[in-house]
């Protein structure tokens, strides 16, 4: 089964939620990088949330990023994502091992460190819209709710949920944003915080067999789903956008690398992709600067 996400209301109008099953999605992510189980986590659960956050805009090109950086041994987590259901991300370091948490539990935010995420919403306008907060958890899903009440006004329950296999494969993923909407009744926003707290685990479900939307309906009564959309890892790199990144190296630099190689490999951090320049491509290139 392809992963999807959903997006819809309660009938009462108090919530709108979002809900992403992303397993297949975060396993390609996570086979392109090499990731250790805590990174597959830390990657896994920014590039959901990041999903569900770009389909909260207004158009499908309009894009989120979501750059996390830390003191902590991954460095950081850069992720981007579009209405379309297109996600790509990649973590600064692959390869963090840490002991896991007294309760078994991969310690992201111990591999994530004190850190700062920014999100970068780019509607297409002049200037993209940016707002940063403090990491407090570092789990990813507290920190995103932070982000929200802070940055957006908005409150919002975030859960994220990445199951590693003892293969390190991915075997579960998926995440669920509810929102409360300006009219909500506090009768409602009461029952949610109950059912919160009989709330298991994201991965457990999904393990069971349960869909996104089960999941949904343990949290909230009567849901309606407005839309169903396929997600997927999809880079967008491409020849001509990695000629843009050489340009940006600069004139002086590019004719050095003209004197002392005879081609250079460009690799793209978000897939891995690699591009081939000639040296008479980037005399062309120079040329024309
Ligand atoms: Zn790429």
């Amino acid at each position: 089964m392809k992963d999807y996400m959903i997006r819809g209301m309660d009938k009462e109008r108090n919530f709108r939620f979002f809900g992403a099953n992303t397993k297949n999605m975060i396993r390609t992510a996570c086979e392109n990088h090499q990731t250790t189980p805590v990174v597959s986590a830390a990657l896994g659960r920014t590039m959901t949330g990041a999903a569900m956050m770009a389909r909260m805009l207004k158009r499908d090109t309009d894009r989120v990023s979501i750059l996390i950086k830390g003191d902590g041994p991954i460095g950081g987590i850069v992720v981007e994502a579009n209405g379309l259901g297109h996600v790509k991300g990649y973590p600064y370091q692959a390869q963090v091992d840490i002991p896991s948490k007294p309760d078994g539990k991969l310690d992201v935010s111990g591999a994530i460190g004190n850190a700062v995420m920014t999100v970068i919403k780019d509607m297409g306008l002049k200037e993209p819209y940016t707002g940063q907060v403090a990491m407090l958890s570092g789990e990813i899903a507290d920190d995103l709710t932070f982000y929200f009440a802070v940055s957006e006004q908005t409150n919002s329950l975030v859960i994220l949920g990445v199951l590693v296999d003892v293969d390190y494969s991915i075997k579960q993923s998926g995440g669920i944003i509810i929102q409360v909407l300006p009219d909500a009744k506090d009768e409602a926003i009461t029952e949610l915080e109950n059912k919160v707290k009989d709330f298991e685990s994201m991965t457990r479900y999904l393990d069971e067999g349960q869909t996104i939307e089960e999941i949904m309906g343990r949290l909230l009564e009567d849901i309606e789903i407005m839309e169903k959309i396929e997600v997927d890892f999809k880079c967008d790199c491409s020849k001509y956008r990695m000629e843009r990144g050489l340009i940006s190296i600069g004139k002086q630099e590019l004719e050095e690398i003209i004197d002392q190689e005879e081609n250079i490999e460009l690799v793209c951090h978000f897939c891995n992709h690699k591009y081939d320049f000639a040296r008479d491509e980037i005399k062309k290139i120079v040329e024309k600067l």
